[in-house]
């Protein structure tokens, strides 16, 4: 199909036998792209964009050269970790039992930064763990507490560590792995976990 003015327009969806692995896919080609590119789509498509009046053989032939990234995609997105959300979050109690852990962990860890703040809310953020305004206040995501506890002190100790350095530089760094040595990794973990 094609529309006029349109700049993606659907070509062709189907099932592709790659490595073993029966994966749906969906050919598209866009009227900006200049090579074709694959991306795992988050319900486990390929998506196939192509750019505009290429054939179908060729995208099929680049797929199956590149059954090593596709893989390796597949890999890394069976990797994430998700972690269910009770079905009556957010309520009342989830909130004061995140603000109960943060508080604590801020006193705990604050007594070896001593970094002042003003204010710390817990809210109901939908993409971030945890932020710091230049102020001093420090919120939190209500569902960290959903989290292993050595993700929840990173979280913490970042934030903490903003107090002092607003940015993510080297000396940021250096204050968050001397309570969190791993906090690199314990950073990648954090992006492969999913509360919801
Ligand atoms: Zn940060």
């Amino acid at each position: 199909m094609r529309w006029p003015g349109r700049m993606v327009s659907i070509r062709e969806e189907g099932i592709l036998d790659i490595g073993g692995r029966r994966i749906p896919y969906l050919m598209s080609t866009h009227r900006q792209a200049r090579r074709i590119k694959l991306i795992i789509s988050g319900d486990g498509t390929l998506r196939i964009t192509v750019p505009p009046r290429m054939g179908r053989d060729i995208p099929l032939q680049f797929v199956n050269a590149h059954q090593g990234w596709i893989d390796q995609a597949f890999a890394k997105r069976d990797a994430r970790k998700h972690i269910a959300l009770p079905p009556d979050a957010p309520s009342k109690k989830h909130y004061s039992i995140a603000r109960s852990i943060v508080l604590e962990k801020i006193q705990y860890f604050n007594e070896y930064y001593n970094h002042p703040h003003t204010s710390v809310r817990i809210k109901d953020i939908r993409t971030k763990w945890g932020s710091c305004s230049s102020k001093g206040n420090l919120n939190f995501n209500y569902k960290l507490q959903f989290l292993p506890t050595h993700l929840i002190d990173y979280i913490i100790v970042h934030e903490l560590c903003h107090l002092k350095e607003m940015n993510h530089g080297k000396n940021f760094w250096n204050l968050v792995v001397q309570c969190i040595p791993d906090a690199v990794a314990r950073k990648k973990e954090l992006l492969r976990t999913q509360v919801y």
